[in-house]
């Protein structure tokens, strides 16, 4: 009798190895469906799964089935009977002696195969869990059981002895007041720790994350964060001993934001100010001719707007200067703005006074938020197309999977 080529097929494709073999493969051209039967050797013994005992004996078996990868777009099932094994060493330890046995193709307790499960991590980093859920034909509430699953497991396998350098930030997980707290290895350019939430305590739980895999808070060097007290006091009480470098971004922003309140109140005076709001905000390098051409215009009518607006430009210089010169610049800029006699860019002189020792800080760290900036867009994205998320945990658990590089150990 020939052998059917698919059993040889879906045993070298699924990696089945002995005592496993494929029994059978079903093709149903009506139902689109592929059915692939595993069986073992009935002279088989099974490692236990608790213990180091090699030949345990099968106490019995339960019909199972998984689902695995759509094979020339059938869908494609796997099914086996699962054994369950008596081992005699549990049994002597730990008084429980039935156990199910380890399988190659799945986790216990899952309905997939391992590599159904990868394909879908895959997606997953890719689009909006409905549209996993969609293009697999699973329910999104599957979908995220798999990756909470994964995420989970790779989290607990972390190990963060080696991180010296920090950046924390919060982000908004819907609209209104959910905030997610995101602390991140600035080195090593991962996501370490996402919590709902944001303050001080966030800052404190990290803590202790950080410890429970391994991490030294006292060997944290540097944090680097936006100016709010809030996180200020949570990065003095968990890393003592780190310095605190205030991001870029949030200083810059500081400014932009003084130079739009300038140019609000002026524009009831000087209409033509209307919609030039992003005009002052953006890099002037990404402006195109004619808007360039317009902001030429404005700033050359002796607005407050353009005044603002240049105090602004000249403290993007500071990054420019070399470290012995930061400070006198700073100074020189601070005297500049406070004699401004704008009210919103002398606020913004005073705060960034205030901060200066953690924003001089930067000459010597070298550090900022720009790995949980480029997140933020990524989650804004990913929210846009997702309609939101339905749980910061689900935030929470993409953030992982996009960001943390976690090692699954699944085959792909
Ligand atoms: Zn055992």
């Amino acid at each position: 009798m020939l052998r059917d080529p698919s059993i040889d097929l879906f045993t070298r494709t699924l990696g089945i190895t002995e005592p496993w073999f494929v029994e059978k493969v079903d093709f149903s051209h009506e139902d689109r469906r592929i059915d692939i039967k595993i069986n073992f050797r009935e002279s088989a013994k099974f490692p236990c799964p608790a213990c180091e005992s090699k030949n345990v004996e099968i106490y019995d078996t339960k019909e199972r089935t998984w689902r695995h990868l759509d094979c020339f777009q059938y869908a494609t099932y796997l099914h086996a009977r699962m054994p369950r094994v008596w081992c005699h060493d549990c049994t002597r330890i730990r008084g429980a002696g039935v156990k199910t046995v380890l399988l190659d193709w799945a986790r216990p307790g899952s309905h997939f195969t391992l590599f159904f499960e990868s394909y879908v991590l895959t997606l997953a980093r890719e689009m909006p869990v409905l549209a996993v859920a969609r293009i697999v034909g699973e329910s999104d509430d599957r979908i995220w059981n798999i990756i909470h699953h994964y995420v989970d497991e790779a989290r607990e396998k972390e190990d963060f002895s080696d991180v010296r350098k920090l950046a924390v930030d919060e982000t908004a997980a819907t609209r209104g007041h959910n905030y997610v707290t995101i602390a991140a290895d600035s080195e090593a350019k991962r996501v370490l720790f996402a919590t709902p939430g944001k303050g001080a305590d966030t800052i404190a739980s990290f803590r202790e994350d950080f410890v429970a895999h391994n991490g030294d808070p006292d060997k944290i060097e540097v944090v680097s964060c936006d100016m709010s007290p809030a996180f200020i006091q949570g990065t003095h009480n968990a890393f003592p001993s780190a310095k605190i470098t205030f991001d870029k971004f949030h200083v810059s922003k500081l400014l932009g934001d003084a130079v739009d309140e300038v140019r609000r109140n002026e524009q009831k005076s000087h209409p033509e100010l209307k919609r030039s709001r992003y005009l002052w905000l953006m890099n002037p390098s990404r402006l195109k001719a004619e808007q360039q051409n317009f902001l030429n215009t404005l700033s050359q009518q002796h607005l407050k707007a353009a005044k603002a607006y240049q105090i602004r430009m000249n403290f993007a210089q500071l990054w420019e200067q070399p470290k012995d010169f930061a400070e006198t610049f700073l100074k020189k800029w601070y005297f500049w703005a406070t004699h401004s006699r704008l009210g919103p860019v002398i606020r913004a002189a005073k705060t960034i006074r205030k901060h200066k020792e953690g924003i001089l800080s930067w000459f010597d760290t070298h550090v900022n938020n720009a790995i949980i900036e480029s997140l933020n867009s990524l989650i804004q994205a990913a929210k846009r197309r997702a309609k939101g998320y339905r749980s910061s945990r689900n935030l929470v658990a993409i953030i992982y999977l996009l960001l943390s590089k976690l090692d699954f150990g699944l085959p792909t």
